[in-house]
């Protein structure tokens, strides 16, 4: 291709304000010239990997965005360690497309036993598949309900709660809410009950969930009732694996 061509693209491309197309164009030159390459061919290369990189800054700024309190995968999680749960089933959820039936997903059991790793690689997994994940512990997201409730700005906080595909809320059941605290937890399972999938983690079972909402069974029964209708729990049992790591530190 001749030069005033590359250079007439190469303006345009900088005036439309495609900067990356801009820079990259040049590579692209270079490459057809010197593998011999026709101009399609190795502009087609150039978009591949300029859409590859734009994937990847995505998904890392979905990411990003969920504060995930670890980037771990099923890919990392011992399920030979682990027996009461299994890779086919969970993957069946993901397989299924339970994000676009809006279903929920519950993990419960004492601690150490990989909720939150298991709902963490939920989370890694979905926002892999470009959506928009959140994931909170169930008092931080009291904390800022509670906040926004002084701020005047409970409705916005809710529906920020409410926007992405996947909530994740974990350690519910670790403190006890109040009254108010339950009535603002109800509120959010509320609005997104069939809109959008919450993935729960908690070490209470769900006979003892009226614990959890200030002894009150009344609310307790709602927030499970809706939770529950679209949802699969698991029990997940066994030893912390937490203590499993640490008996390797003290053998060492
Ligand atoms: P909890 O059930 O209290 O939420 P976590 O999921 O946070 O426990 O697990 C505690 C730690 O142990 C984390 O670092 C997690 O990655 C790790 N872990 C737990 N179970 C397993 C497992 N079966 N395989 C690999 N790592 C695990
Ligand atoms: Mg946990």
């Amino acid at each position: 291709m001749s030069d005033t061509y590359t250079d007439k693209i190469q303006e345009a491309a900088h005036r439309l304000g495609l900067k990356e197309i801009d820079s990259a164009l040049e590579n692209a030159f270079e490459e057809a010239r010197k593998e011999d390459l026709s101009f399609a061919h190795a502009l087609s290369n150039m978009f591949e990997q300029l859409a590859l990189e734009a994937d990847e800054r995505s998904k890392e700024a979905l990411i990003r965005f969920a504060k995930f309190p670890y980037r771990k995968t099923f890919d990392d999680f011992d399920f030979e360690f682990q027996t009461s749960i299994s890779l086919t089933s969970l993957q069946s959820h993901i397989d299924e497309g339970y994000l676009s039936k809006c279903q929920n997903l519950i993990f419960l059991g004492p601690p150490g036993v990989g909720k939150t790793h298991v709902a963490t690689s939920f989370g890694m997994a979905a926002a892999n598949s470009r959506n928009k994940v959140q994931f909170i512990s169930c008092s931080e997201m009291i904390a800022r309900l509670r906040e926004s409730k002084e701020r005047n700005s409970y409705l916005r906080k809710l529906a920020s709660l409410a926007r992405p595909t996947l909530l994740i809320i974990d350690e519910v059941g670790y403190s006890t809410l109040t009254q108010d605290d339950s009535a603002m937890f109800f509120d959010v399972v509320c609005r997104r009950y069939e809109r959008g999938s919450i993935i729960i983690t908690s070490n209470k079972s769900y006979k003892h969930w009226g614990e959890i909402f200030s002894g009150d069974d009344v609310i307790a029964t709602a927030i499970l009732d809706r939770l529950l209708h679209h949802s699969k729990s698991y029990v997940l049992k066994g030893t912390s694996y937490r203590m499993k790591e640490r008996g390797k530190e003290t053998k060492l």
